[in-house]
This record gives C-alpha cells, sequence and structure tokens, in this order.
C-alpha cells in the first residue's frame, strides 16, 4: 500500500551501530543483535543484511526465526521466548536454531519430545525481573537436568535486566549479583546485557551482549539520545505538506477545535497520522521539520494528517518534505512529547507507513560470526 507518509532505512547507520555496540562490549566478547519485532521497524531483511556482522541475531518467535532462515541467514539465531509446543521444536530442530527455556513446561516438553537433531539451549534466569525465567535458586539441578536430555547442544545462561536504562537504579548491580552467585562453578555462557546494559554497565557484559535499540541509533536512557552515545538514527521516518493555508487569529484547528492560533499565522498540512504510526497523543508543540526547519504540531493528530503551525518557515509550500523524525530530528524527543518511548515509535510507523526500500537490495551475506 503507498501512503505519503514514507519510512527509509540507512544500512550504513545500521553498520555503524553495530560497530559501537562491538566496541563498547570490548574484545572477546559476542554481540547477539536483536531483530525481533521485524527489526524495531526497520524491516528484518533489511537489518538482517546491514546486521550480517553479528555473532548471532535474535527474534521474538519461531515465526520470527523462520522469516530470518527464508531470507538466507546461516548464521546462529536465538528464540527468545522459545517454543510452546511439540510443533514449534520440531520447526526450531528444522531450522537449526536456538532455543531459550525459560518455563517448566518448555523443559517438560524437550524430555517428551527430544528434537532430531540437538539444539543449543539457553536457559534463563530470573534474577528480578519477575517476567521470563527460572528461580536462581534452582541453576544448578535445571543444569543437571538439561544436560541428561539427549537433544541438547551446548546450553548457555541468560537473565535479563529491568532498569538497566536507569544508570542510578541499584536494581542492575542486585540482578548481576544473583545472576553470578545462581552460576558459581556451572559452566556455560553467560549473557545478560541489553543496549542499557552494554553502555552503562560494563560488570553486565559477561560472554555475550544482547543490544537492540541501540543498534537502530538510538539510546535505551531515559531523556537520552543517540548521537550522544556515538549512535546513528537508522529510520527517518517522512511526509509532505499537502496544503498550507493562513489561519485568523481565534480559528480553532482540527478535531475539538483543540487549538485556537494566537495571531494570524501560516498552518500546513502534512500528510501523515496514527494510521502511519504518528502517536495519536504527540501534544501541540511536538516538534517537526519542514525544509529541514524545525516547526511545531498543533491541534490533535489525525488518522492520516497533522497540522503544523509554520510561522517558523513562512516560505513552506505544498510538496515540501516534512520529517517526522529521523537523523536531524531524534525520536527520541518525539516520544518523550508523546509519553512514550522510541521503541514504540519506531515499531508503529515501521509496521504502517510505507517504506521506500534501500538503492540496491543485495542477497542476504549472512551468519558473520559464531
Ligand atoms: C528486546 C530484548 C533485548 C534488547 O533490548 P534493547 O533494550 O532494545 O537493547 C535484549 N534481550 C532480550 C531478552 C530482549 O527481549
Amino acid at each position: 500500500m503507498r501512503r505519503m507518509a514514507q519510512v527509509t532505512v540507512d544500512p550504513d547507520a545500521l553498520r555503524h551501530n553495530l560497530a559501537r555496540a562491538r566496541e563498547a562490549a570490548g574484545p572477546g566478547r559476542r554481540v547477539m543483535a536483536v531483530v525481533k519485532a521485524d527489526a524495531y521497524g526497520h524491516g528484518l531483511a533489511e537489518a538482517a543484511q546491514a546486521l550480517a556482522e553479528a555473532d548471532a541475531l535474535a527474534v521474538a518467535c519461531i515465526g520470527e526465526a523462520a522469516c530470518l532462515r527464508e531470507l538466507g541467514w546461516r548464521g546462529r539465531v536465538v528464540v527468545l521466548e522459545g517454543v510452546g509446543d511439540a510443533a514449534g521444536l520440531r520447526e526450531a530442530a528444522a531450522l537449526g536454531v536456538d532455543l531459550v527455556v525459560h518455563a517448566p513446561e518448555q523443559l517438560a516438553l524437550l524430555e517428551a519430545s527430544p528434537p532430531r537433531r540437538p539444539l543449543d539451549l539457553w536457559l534463563k534466569l530470573d534474577t528480578g525481573m519477575h517476567r521470563l525465567g527460572f528461580d536462581p535458586e534452582e541453576a544448578a539441578a535445571l543444569h543437571a537436568r538439561v544436560a541428561a536430555l539427549p537433544g541438547a547442544g551446548t546450553v548457555r545462561w541468560m537473565t535479563h535486566l529491568a532498569c538497566a536504562d536507569e544508570r542510578a537504579s541499584p536494581a542492575t548491580a542486585r540482578q548481576l549479583e544473583r545472576f553470578a552467585r545462581a552460576l558459581a562453578g556451572l559452566p556455560g555462557e553467560r549473557s545478560a546485557a541489553n543496549s542499557g546494559g552494554l553502555l552503562a554497565w560494563p560488570q553486565a557484559r559477561l560472554d555475550w551482549v544482547r543490544p537492540g535499540i541501540m543498534l537502530y541509533g538510538v539510546s535505551p536512557f531515559a531523556g537520552g539520545e543517540g548521537a550522544r552515545e556515538g549512535l546513528r538514527p537508522a529510520m527517518r521516518f517522512e511526509t509532505r505538506l499537502i496544503a498550507v493555508t493562513r489561519r485568523r487569529r481565534g480559528d480553532a484547528l482540527g478535531y475539538g477545535g483543540a487549538w485556537v492560533c494566537p495571531e494570524d499565522m501560516p498552518v500546513g498540512v502534512a500528510a501523515a497520522g496514527y494510521a502511519d504510526g504518528y502517536p495519536r497523543h504527540a501534544p501541540a508543540g511536538t516538534p517537526v521539520l519542514v525544509r529541514g526547519r524545525e516547526a511545531a504540531l498543533v491541534g490533535r493528530v489525525s488518522m492520516d494528517m497533522i497540522l503544523v503551525d509554520l510561522r517558523a518557515v513562512p516560505e513552506a509550500r505544498p510538496g515540501d518534505v516534512v520529517t517526522l523524525w529521523g537523523p536531524e530530528l531524534p525520536v527520541e524527543r518525539v516520544a518523550a512529547r508523546a509519553g512514550t518511548i522510541a521503541y514504540e515509535l519506531l515499531c508503529a510507523a515501521g509496521a504502517r507507513a510505507g517504506r521506500r526500500l534501500p538503492a540496491q537490495p543485495r542477497a542476504l551475506a549472512g551468519g558473520g560470526g559464531a
């Protein structure tokens, strides 16, 4: 479906950010690039190609893992939620992907229907996030049980950090201590760090790091911006002005007449709305760029359009490019205004807006590292 609002993805930025993640991780550590949710809206095919130097790609579910194999990715794939039934287990074996095991039901499944080919497994411990994972106290028993499985290949350990994006929170150090204590004396590589953990918590880096949001050029920290972390925003979300009008002082704009012109002024209509993934709750004052200059959203966001205060860009005309976010307007700023996080905006625009493909799609190189 062709819409005027378009997402473009810069593969060089993705490559740069992966190199930045590797540099932050330090020598000897492996990088599992997280590409769940269509690579945070950037497009799985394009992202996998640009991130081919990663040691593994991580996805949420087996369906996404199957997509990666169809795209020709032959390297390691980790399914972060694992599988929930025997069919999923058979598919994982056929695809040759790693599974996270986070619940007793998954362990029972592996015992009841051993996969035809040994699967590499990541045992997930719940060290404080209280979402997925086993009690750390059970680590030794868990390891013994998994080591006895005919269908288990290499066994590794992981946990997930709840507060790594808060540099001052004591929760991360507590989680990491719990992880280390639970695994003392047990074999197997370890992984804990998401983007926040990788950038802010050196003791979280361990054997494998799992960056997601930073690969797309976005800061994981509240109030942060990717550029401050040496990252390059990979997504550009743009549309065009479809009308420019002069309004009179006192004119109420858009649904509910929610914004009233304080003076005679030019107002633009840009062809992007919540149907394109632009946040409906973005308030008046949310920045957009028109002709590369900053202007402000006014009135309520509608399905296919937003209104723009053009007092700062009086020469603007229909057809002018409007940047909703991108390298010159960090998505973090828009997210903060809209009361959400950049992750959600990237996923929404990626799923809903039109997509301009990179100039020369190439075959997926796939499977750089381990
Ligand atoms: C999504 C996810 C990540 C990546 O998190 P970011 O904050 O995007 O870096 C890492 N590990 C797990 C288990 C995840 O679900």
